[in-house]
């Protein structure tokens, strides 16, 4: 059990934020993950999401709103249960990028969005563009005025959930603004056409690429107030970039017991008389830094929750050293297993 494994040492340090009933959560979380994950007809991603909205799809979401109101740290703690069992199931128990029409929505638009929320629907973010994804600012999404309404004009890449999303939180100018704002637009309206990509690595959901050409968008489908789509954009990333850390960390941590599962099966088997010293040293340092890696992710959520002004900083610095982190100790350990492990 993972729950009883990897997240035991941080548990003293949590007890501010996260209850004995959430650590109760945790395990039968991990449980139901587990038996989803074993059955080929549930352990598609889209399905296991579906599977798992009622009970942990909300899991930091606050009561009135339909959520179980717990602290973000559990909803990193399920993040890293998610990566242990398999990176394609990094959407399957949180409410993603849903978070800002929960903290920015107006009450039409949470009217609206909320319940397929609840029901497992996935929100899809659009911002990035070809001249880079860096210089949000300097986006060539633009909103003309047309009589009454306006007219939303770009093309965006990279985009996640490109098919699976029910609703698009999109970044862009209305002509003549300086600064962004954001707008949920549906992908299926008229205006809108999608193009999808076949990633080499990351799988489990689709990408690809979104082209506006004169879609209809009227202020009522602005997230927040016009202008403030650079304050959303930064303020969800401080929160989710620790949540992809600690999905990668998950991922990190079971190819390290998955190695010496199979260090162990080889010494049982006497095909090995004993692991080599360098082995245990990788072993031990990866181990080490995924430790280091979970603390750091965890230090960043609680920045966050105690509203620090050092969230950002820690937010993305986490999120840049435990991706890399993740990648390095994949990349390494897996090596232990010779070709098994491809
Ligand atoms: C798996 C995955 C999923 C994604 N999902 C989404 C999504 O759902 N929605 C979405 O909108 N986007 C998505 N993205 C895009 C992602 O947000 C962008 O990759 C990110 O914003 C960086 O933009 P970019 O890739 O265009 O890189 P760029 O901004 O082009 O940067 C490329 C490199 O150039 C460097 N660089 C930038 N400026 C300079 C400079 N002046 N001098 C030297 N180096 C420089 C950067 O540091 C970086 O290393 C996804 C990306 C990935 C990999």
């Amino acid at each position: 059990m993972i729950v009883e494994t990897w997240l035991e040492p941080v548990k003293p340090m949590l007890v501010t934020w996260v209850q004995p009933k959430d650590w109760q959560l945790l395990s039968s979380f991990e449980r139901s993950l587990s038996e989803i994950s074993h059955d080929k007809s549930k352990g598609q991603p889209l399905q296991a999401k579906s599977l798992l909205a009622s009970e942990y799809g909300m899991v930091d979401v606050e009561r009135k709103l339909g959520g179980l109101d717990r602290s973000p740290l559990v909803q990193a703690l399920i993040q890293f249960i998610c990566g242990y069992h398999d990176l394609d199931y990094r959407d399957v128990a949180h409410v993603g990028h849903g978070r800002m029409i929960i903290l920015h929505g107006s009450q039409r638009q949470q009217k609206l969005w909320m319940p397929k929320l609840a029901s497992g629907s996935l929100v899809g973010i659009a911002a990035t563009e070809a001249h880079g994804g860096s210089k949000i600012q300097a986006t060539k999404t633009i909103a003309r005025k047309n009589g009454g309404k306006h007219l939303l004009s770009g093309e965006k890449v990279y985009i996640s959930r490109i098919k699976e999303a029910a609703v698009f939180i999109v970044f862009f100018k209305f002509e003549k603004d300086e600064t962004l704002s954001a707008a949920l637009i549906d992908i299926a309206r008229k205006g809108v056409a999608i193009e999808t990509w076949e990633p080499m690595g990351l799988r489990g959901w689709s990408w690809g690429k979104v082209v506006f050409e004169n879609t209809p968008l009227t202020e009522l489908e602005v997230l927040g107030a016009r202008g403030q789509g650079t304050a959303i954009f930064k303020e969800h990333f401080v929160y989710y970039r620790p949540m992809v850390a600690m999905t990668t960390l998950g991922v990190a941590a079971a190819v390290l017991d998955r190695t010496m599962d199979h260090i162990n099966q080889r010494r049982a088997r006497r095909d090995i008389a004993e692991p080599r010293d360098t082995c245990l040293e990788s072993v031990g340092h990866h181990c080490a830094a995924i430790n280091a890696g979970i603390l750091s992710a965890l230090c960043a959520v609680v920045q966050n929750v105690e509203n620090s002004p050092n969230s950002s900083l820690w937010s993305r610095m986490t999120k840049a050293w435990s991706v890399e982190q993740a990648y390095h100790t994949v990349s390494e350990l897996a090596l232990f297993m010779g070709a098994a492990g491809f």
